[in-house]
């Protein structure tokens, strides 16, 4: 995973409870029903299933170890069980126990801190690694702080291993794997789900997706990462029930928006997001676009960035979140830009403005970071320069801090279809090229670009459009100083 996304889960955790800061409750707000548990948990004892602690890290054992040797109950829980079961290599190891916070922070000393306000859990570090310490949850059945449509707002009561069991999402989810005799603990039939690959919701699917529309995502998410089958009581409260994604901060869907497009599964993700109707909750503009007849070439640019960035994961190589989203997010900036040049904005200024606009209207969606947003804006912003070679300008270009992901941006969108092949193809040899080849190449250049009035080259929104080119067509009128004609044929 990219680097910020680390914190994402303890985020998650802590997020509904920081809402409660700023929302107030309505008095006659629905309560939070907790699930009612079937009689009596399995037990799958030792000899029965897979999970050796050979296959848990050094840090998580040692958390549960050290737990249990002083007392308490400590149970490895959430994906790293469900994952281990399933053959998969767990993201990270999520530990929870009657402990308090405060007692895992004695326990474990200075390497423990606790984080979060209101529901606070404990970090535990050794060596590299954080393993998350969080202690049993509860309150389900009592009274709690809910929006006016169900959302949970506080979260911030413990409870038992029983009542935890309740508050999680998926049945799968909910394993516990018990340190004290290496047994799991399944309440709500999950190893049945795990083997029959399903993904079930704990308790009334509607109720829960209410009390936290985020897990219509969850649900998406593990279903494509997983290879998982929804189960009909999650597709059937689906959509009536997407709309509530509209509640959810900004800041949130973005946390969720990376776990579904920077894991490795980004083409999945999007094939089931788009399944469910739960795309246009995250990239609503995009989604419209994705939609039209003639965006074949949107659709390919997707395609192509999502594929690529699940290639990169799988080889175990980074991934840039604005270099994907600045190619998620280009078929709509060209076609604002289209928008505006219909208008009759000049194309510079038609590009300017809508990458303001699309950015603009991304922060009230899916709110992608600052940082990130600005470096969109550059790649975006460099494609139109490297239509210009005259003089100096290749190499302030090649010397830009951001050439490098501004030409692998041109290169997915000549990929993607747009008529960039030959241009790519000259910025390739002016980067191998030595200072005299480098002169002649932007000699060559030269006599190519003398037509090119537009300070973007052709439009850009030529791509948008598969099988309708735009030509730069001289107009036998005109002198040879021409200036470029869009038609569509
Ligand atoms: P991953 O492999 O992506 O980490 P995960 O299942 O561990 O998958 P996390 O987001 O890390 O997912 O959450 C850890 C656990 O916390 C989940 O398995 C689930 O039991 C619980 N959980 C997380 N988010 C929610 C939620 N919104 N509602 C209920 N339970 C949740
Ligand atoms: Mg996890």
């Amino acid at each position: 995973m990219p680097e910020g996304w680390n914190h994402t889960l303890v985020s998650l955790k802590n997020f509904i409870a920081a809402q409660l800061a700023n929302d107030t409750a309505a008095p006659s707000a629905p309560s939070v029903h907790a699930p009612s548990l079937p009689a009596g948990a399995r037990t799958i004892p030792r000899e029965q299933h897979n999970i050796s602690r050979r296959q848990i890290s050094d840090a998580a054992l040692q958390v549960l170890n050290g737990l249990h040797r002083a007392g308490y109950q400590a149970y490895l829980v959430g994906g790293s069980v469900r994952d281990l079961l399933l053959g998969r290599e767990p993201k990270d190891f999520d530990v929870c126990t009657d402990a308090r916070p405060e007692e895992v922070r004695k326990l474990f000393r200075r390497n423990a801190r606790l984080i979060g306000r209101r529901f606070i859990l404990a970090h535990v570090q050794f060596g590299r690694e954080i393993i998350e310490v969080a202690t049993f949850r509860g309150g389900a059945n009592e009274r709690q702080a809910v929006s006016s449509s169900g959302r949970i707002l506080a979260d911030n009561v413990y409870g038992s291993l029983e009542e935890d069991a309740q508050r999680r999402d998926f049945t799968v989810n909910a394993l516990y794997y018990n340190i004290a005799d290496r047994s799991i603990v399944d309440f709500w039939g999950a190893w049945a789900d795990i083997e029959t690959q399903r993904l079930r919701m704990i308790g009334e699917a509607e109720q829960r997706f209410h009390e936290d529309p985020v897990r219509m995502l969850r649900a998406t998410r593990f279903a494509a990462k997983l290879g998982f089958q929804l189960d009909s009581a999650i597709e059937a409260a689906t959509p009536s029930c997407r709309e509530l994604l509209r509640e959810v901060p900004p800041a949130r869907l973005y946390e969720e928006v990376g776990k579904l497009f920077l894991a490795g599964f980004a083409q999945q993700s999007l094939a089931t997001l788009q399944r469910y109707g739960l795309f246009a909750a995250l990239f609503p503009q995009l989604a419209e676009v994705l939609e039209r007849e003639d965006q074949g070439a949107a659709r390919e640019l997707v395609q192509l960035s999502l594929g690529n960035t699940d290639s990169r994961v799988s080889a175990g190589k980074s991934v840039h979140p604005a270099f994907l989203f600045a190619a998620m997010l280009w078929p709509v900036l060209l076609a604002e830009q289209e928008r505006l040049v219909s208008e009759d904005k000049p194309e510079a200024v038609a590009m300017q403005q809508a990458a303001s606009a699309v950015l603009e209207e991304n922060r009230g969606q899916i709110a992608i970071p600052r940082r990130f947003t600005l470096t969109i804006r550059e790649i975006w912003d460099l494609q139109a320069r490297f239509h210009r070679r005259g003089g100096r300008r290749p190499f302030a270009l090649l010397a830009h801090e951001r050439f490098r992901a501004a030409f692998d941006f041109l290169l997915l969108r000549r990929d993607a279809g747009a008529d960039l092949a030959a241009l790519g193809q000259w910025w390739q040899q002016f980067q191998d090229a030595d200072g005299e080849g480098r002169k002649q190449l932007i000699e060559t250049a030269r006599l190519e670009d003398r037509d090119a009035e537009s300070p973007l080259g052709p439009l850009p929104a030529s791509e948008n459009k598969r099988g309708k080119r735009r030509r730069r067509r001289r107009n036998p009128k005109q002198t040879s100083e021409s200036v470029t004609v869009v038609e569509s044929d």
